[in-house]
């Protein structure tokens, strides 16, 4: 067996930071001779311990490279999933990350793979794709927005072989449009580095920052809007917070705008596709029954003018990880502003996660079901 303690180490520093991975997601590998080590699908990296990794056949990984998929997206990514499931090594009994073929494309012995809401100003904004050239074009690579999975890898495979075509090397950085960030290298202390260059660079070029510091709220109108999501979703766990940034973007359906679609997968995952925007507590239930009918789901995520935001979902770490991927959102569209202003997941993209396998997956493992 293989001494993954400086995986763990790694995976836990990074997973316990919310700078750069909220809700379990994000991954992380190593690999040597043969065998790659990732993150099991419905661990955390945080709380992740050697148990928590998935051991692969490193051959029979690329393998696959050589294999041929159908065209229709649920058959492939059956077909892909299996492939992943025989690549295990022996006696292997979880479900490998479903990233695991992208982190076997890179060379070096650790990968991290994160979602930063600082770097995700970038890659959720308009012109991030022109700041990611002119910050990091010459030492990583860029990925537009794919479906997760094999189709996300064989995008980043691509990409890695030009970037090589081009640069005679390999890539140690990659930015995925609207999902996250990937840092490779041959060492700990190496992604530890590289990451914390990145995180000054993209901060040193982000104007304004998130105001996410509590705001006073009118108890009267707070007391009427949590009794009204109490009768509308009865049983639910329901979390509240006032914040200056939440105030402003809630202010008017115009300035709600950055927040009118998802960011990332993370996003739809966690706090829904859409959140519910009204502009007092009056009009909840009128904005929740047209929310049920336009969607057929119950709204996560539900702002308030000049009171604050809400979550709501059927149990309270459920209710907890909806605020924090809205937070999240929130300092994407602050960061976006920086870089040419936001860009949400395109319509499509948006109902393949929706209606994604592998995520009901993990969203049923996360929460328990
Ligand atoms: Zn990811």
């Amino acid at each position: 067996m293989a001494d993954l303690s400086k995986l763990v180490a790694l995976s836990r520093r990074f997973g316990a930071d919310p700078e750069w991975v909220l809700a379990g997601g994000g991954n992380t590998s190593f690999k040597e001779a043969g065998e790659l080590f990732v993150k099991a699908s419905g661990t955390s990296l945080a709380t992740i311990d050697a148990a928590g990794f998935c051991a692969i056949d490193r051959a029979r990984l690329d393998a696959m490279w050589a294999a041929s998929y159908p065209a229709d997206t649920e058959a492939r990514e059956a077909a892909a999933l299996a492939e992943l499931m025989a690549a295990r090594r022996p006696g292997e009994s979880k479900r490998p990350s479903v990233e695991t073929l992208m982190h076997g494309l890179f060379p070096q012995a650790y990968v991290v793979h994160t979602h930063p809401a600082a770097v995700n100003g970038i890659t959720c904004g308009k012109a991030g794709q022109a700041a990611f050239e002119s910050l990091f074009g010459e030492e990583g690579i860029w990925v537009p927005f794919v479906d997760p999975g094999y189709v996300l890898a064989k995008t980043v495979r691509e990409a890695l072989e030009t970037f090589r075509s081009r640069h005679g090397r390999t890539p140690a950085i990659m930015f995925m449009r609207n999902h996250g960030l990937l840092v490779a290298g041959e060492s700990p202390a190496e992604i530890e580095d590289l990451s914390a260059r990145i995180m000054s660079a993209v901060l040193s070029k982000a104007g304004r920052r998130p105001e996410l510091e509590a705001r006073a709220v009118d108890a009267r109108a707070l007391a009427e809007a949590a009794a009204t999501l109490a009768r509308l979703a009865p049983g639910s766990a329901i979390r509240f917070r006032a914040d200056a940034e939440t105030l402003q973007l809630g202010a008017s359906a115009s300035s709600f705008t950055p927040l009118s679609s998802a960011f990332t997968p993370d996003h739809i995952v966690y706090a829904g596709h859409e959140f519910l925007r009204v502009d007092d507590p009056a009009s909840i239930e009128t904005a929740w029954a047209d929310f049920i009918g336009r969607n057929r789901a119950l709204p996560r995520v539900i702002v308030i003018k000049n009171l604050g935001v809400f979550s709501c979902a059927t149990d309270a770490a459920s209710a907890e990880k909806a605020m924090l991927l809205y937070i999240d959102a929130c300092k994407v569209a602050v960061y976006a502003e920086s870089f040419g202003g936001p860009e949400h997941m395109a319509k499509e993209k948006i109902d393949f996660i929706r209606n994604w396998e592998v995520e009901k997956y993990r969203s049923s493992v996360n929460t328990g079901t």
